[in-house]
């Protein structure tokens, strides 16, 4: 590869991904490690795990994306290790890449307050598979609740438990709502779906806490006209199989999906610099780590603060601009002009709460309702990557506008799955449905 500057960057997200797109074409050579071959437009996951877009609407392949850069590699490979003295990343299967420069854009997942065990019944949202998981257990408990009543006559209201208010918490659990209330009702026969509970549990006294508190109430009762029932100062300190604890009470529940704590890439400790509790690292204003002026860490990896003292916010926006930034100082460095700080640019933050609902404060306004939600619509679909998939997830979303129906309602897995999956959503017991031969109607035996 002759004596171009080397540089590797972990992960295909929005902060590796950008800092690739920077680096497309110039007098460097790039290797892009990712342990998925896609890129994930996070912001639309619950979408998919509430059966509105199918994954390919919203993952694309990195290597196709970066296809036209003649001086980028993608590699297919989990990154387990970093030596910075000699400047090598470790990939899983014992191989090393070295660099000149190395970005580390691993990003964070969902943590479970040191009780990494609660997942398997409370998965969190972070990946496709974390979503078409948490579609599985929506669709299964539906599913399952008509079983009951057409084989047994048995007729109990569906509870959904979303744990944790911020962004993902609010639109899972207004996704919920609006299926048991809309696309699923006129579907089912032996039970009624309206009736199903969807409970969303937050530990402070706010939803949607870093926006303007006028805007968090807003979204609460947007939320509680979809029929969320919201529970503020409500701290999830314990889950079981089937329930969940909060304060001294177990709530049962059919599905419980977990949408709150934030655990940065444990790859991230492996770098040898101090960290946050997070497990975020502590970067300096030109996104390096201390004492490796080659070595940058950034998107929800890092841990800096803005000009007024806050914290840059884990979201997209901040690891694109990261990226960029990165990318362009590596190119400095190369051509001999100096370094900039990073400078994080807000540009306003949304959420989405369902159908005509939503929050948004951009350009210093303050929106609410349907004016919120065309925003966060078209700035959604104005950064999901590919035209194919802007368009396809256009059609979707106006198809699902004007018909209340959701295109994929897809329970997969076969039998022995399923099994699985119910025993740690709701214990043992419950797997037994599958099993079940209804007392009432002897020839209406259900093949699992
Ligand atoms: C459900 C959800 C909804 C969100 N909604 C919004 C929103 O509406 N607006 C917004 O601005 N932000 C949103 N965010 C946050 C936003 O997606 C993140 O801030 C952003 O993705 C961070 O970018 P990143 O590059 O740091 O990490 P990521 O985008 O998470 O990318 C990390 C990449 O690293 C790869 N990786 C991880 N570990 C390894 C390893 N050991 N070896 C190799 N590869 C590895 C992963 O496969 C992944 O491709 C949301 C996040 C989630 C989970």
């Amino acid at each position: 590869m002759g004596n171009k500057a080397r540089v590797v960057i972990v992960g295909g997200g929005f902060g590796g991904l950008w800092a690739a797109k920077a680096l497309a074409n110039k007098a460097v050579d790039v290797t892009l490690v990712d342990r998925k071959n896609h890129h994930v437009f996070q912001p639309l996951l619950y979408q998919v795990a509430t059966a509105v877009l199918s994954p390919g609407e919203i993952a694309t392949p990195i290597r196709r994306i970066l296809h036209y850069a003649k001086n980028i590699e993608v590699i297919l490979g989990e990154v387990t290790g970093f030596d910075t003295d000699r400047k090598t990343v470790r990939l899983d299967n014992g191989a090393e890449l070295t660099f000149d420069y190395l970005i580390v854009a691993a990003g964070a997942r969902h943590a479970y307050f040191g009780h990494d065990e609660w997942e398997v019944s409370a998965p969190g949202l972070k990946t496709i598979e974390d979503a078409v998981e948490i579609r599985r257990r929506v669709l299964l408990a539906f599913e399952l609740a008509e079983r009951q009543a057409y084989l047994r006559g048995k007729t109990e209201d569906l509870n959904f438990v979303v744990v944790g208010g911020g962004p993902t918490g609010v639109e899972l659990a207004g996704a919920i709502a609006d299926i048991a209330r809309q696309a699923m009702a006129k579907d089912f026969k032996a039970i009624d779906t309206r009736k199903a509970r969807v409970t969303l549990f937050e530990g402070s006294d706010r939803v949607l806490g870093t926006f303007a508190k006028e805007l968090s109430e807003s979204a609460k009762s947007q939320l509680e006209d979809l029929g969320v029932e919201v529970r503020l100062d409500s701290f999830v300190s314990d889950v079981k199989p089937g329930k969940v604890k909060v304060g001294d009470e177990w709530i049962d529940c059919d599905v419980v999906v977990w949408a709150t704590g934030v655990a940065a890439s444990p790859i991230g400790r492996q770098l040898g610099v101090e960290t946050d509790k997070a497990g975020r690292i502590f970067v300096q204003p030109d996104l390096t780590i201390p004492g490796h002026a080659n070595i940058f860490v950034i998107g929800d990896m890092a841990s800096i603060k803005q000009e007024s003292g806050e914290p840059v916010p884990g979201v997209s926006p901040a690891a694109m601009q990261m990226g960029t930034a990165t990318a362009k100082n590596i190119l400095a460095d190369i051509d001999g002009r100096e370094r900039n700080i990073f400078r994080y640019v807000d540009k306003g933050t949304m959420a989405t709460i369902g159908r005509s609902k939503a929050i948004a404060q951009v350009f210093g306004l303050k929106l609410k309702g349907w004016i919120a939600w065309m925003f966060w619509l078209f700035l959604h679909i104005f950064f999901l990557i590919g035209f194919r998939n802007r368009f396809i997830v256009l059609a979707e979303w106006f198809w699902a506008y004007l018909t209340r129906e959701r295109s994929a309602r897809l329970i997969t897995g076969d039998a022995d799955e399923l099994r699985n999956a119910l025993t740690f959503i709701s214990g043992p017991e419950a797997a037994k449905v599958l099993d079940e031969v209804s007392p009432k109607k002897a020839n209406a035996r259900v093949s699992t």
